[in-house]
């Protein structure tokens, strides 16, 4: 894919906005397990789009559907309904943060049947399957492509749509602390805080507080964190693993462990850092971060996944040890033989 391919055209802002001015009711998805750019797009569009008046419905395919804890505190919950009652064969339906449609989980056939589809994001890995793309890999969150979206649709944003937009921008520049911090990222960061919006109690909320049990499955994860020097062409991998087992002894949920590999990846020894959280059903999800020399999105997509260069992830059926050595030989840096 050449850059040009991805960067949004004239002629697809033009087609979203006709398609969404016209439509009396919309079907808004992002993609499972949502994080702050997908729930945080989704809801922020969603809410500005309902203040006209328009019938919004806004879901993700989980099959056990809940609203991580980090993000119930995000404006717009009520326009979220459970898969079950998500419109079968949507005349317009919008998705976001999900760069393939199996992104999409159990919404994924609905998107398949919908008369239009809207695909909004920012992953430069996005297999452009809807009908529209505004697909900007420049974007430093999906929550930047919605705000201008927003803007061409001439739709005010207020402090609960800044709080939405706000919440995807913090989450996907790490605080303004990843390379796709931009000068624009701060430029818009300024738009929403001139709305009011509280940005500490907005800090708190996604990383400054979880319940005691956390603090005690952090500490048997991070007893059990493998350095491996040799890893990684000779940059080095720190690993760990969070069990099912783990979390039941404390009574903590599976959306506490979500943000592991941010203690992880500190670590100076290697480049790369990989958390695997084993969720309710005994499945496992991988989390990958790299500092730059190892395209972890390239690796993750081989094992069906993907995201980011320096931030990915997959979904793994096999057991830790059989999954690190799947991943491992595929962590090569840029340029050299794997
Ligand atoms: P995280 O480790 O925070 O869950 O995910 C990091 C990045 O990888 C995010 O951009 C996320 O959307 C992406 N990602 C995580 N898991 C998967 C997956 O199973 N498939 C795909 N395509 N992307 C993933
Ligand atoms: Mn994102």
């Amino acid at each position: 894919m050449t850059t040009n391919e991805s960067a949004v055209g004239e002629a697809d802002w033009r087609r979203a906005t006709e398609l969404i001015r016209a439509s009396d009711t919309l079907a808004l998805a992002c993609h499972v397990s949502p994080d702050g750019d997908a729930l945080g797009s989704m809801l922020g569009l969603g809410l500005a789009l309902a203040r006209t008046g328009r019938k919004v419905v806004a879901s993700f395919g989980d099959r056990v559907f809940a609203v991580p804890r980090l993000l119930r505190s995000l404006p717009g919950q009520h326009l979220l309904v459970e898969p079950p009652a998500y419109p079968a064969e949507p005349d317009l339906m919008i998705t976001f943060d999900a760069s393939t449609m199996e992104r999409l989980g159990l919404l994924a056939p609905h998107a398949g049947k919908a008369g239009e589809l809207v695909v909004i994001d920012h992953h430069v890995s996005n297999t452009r399957f809807g009908t529209v793309h505004l697909v900007d890999p420049a974007a430093a969150s999906t929550t930047t492509v919605v705000e201008e979206l927003v803007n061409r649709l001439g739709l005010p944003i207020d402090r609960e749509v800044a709080t939405c937009l706000y919440v995807g921008l913090v989450t996907d520049t790490g605080s303004f602390r990843h390379s796709i911090t931009t000068p624009a990222a701060h430029a818009m960061a300024g738009r929403l805080l001139a709305t009011g919006l509280r940005p500490e109690e907005i800090a708190r909320e996604l990383w400054d507080r979880s319940p005691f049990a956390y603090l005690r499955v952090l500490g048997t994860a991070l007893g059990r964190a493998t350095l491996e020097p040799g890893a990684a062409g000779g940059l080095g991998l720190v690993w760990t693993y969070v069990s099912r087992a783990d979390r039941a002894a404390e009574g903590l949920p599976y959306d506490e462990v979500e943000g592991m590999i941010d203690v992880v990846r500190r670590v100076d020894e290697a480049e790369v850092a990989v958390v695997l959280k084993e969720d309710d059903e005994g499945g496992w999800n991988v989390s990958t971060r790299s500092k730059g020399a190892v395209d972890v999105a390239r690796a993750c997509a081989a094992l069906g996944g993907g995201g980011h260069p320096r931030a990915a992830g997959f979904s793994s059926a096999l057991s830790v040890a059989d999954t690190m050595a799947a991943l491992r030989p595929l962590l090569a840096p840029e340029g050299s033989p794997s």
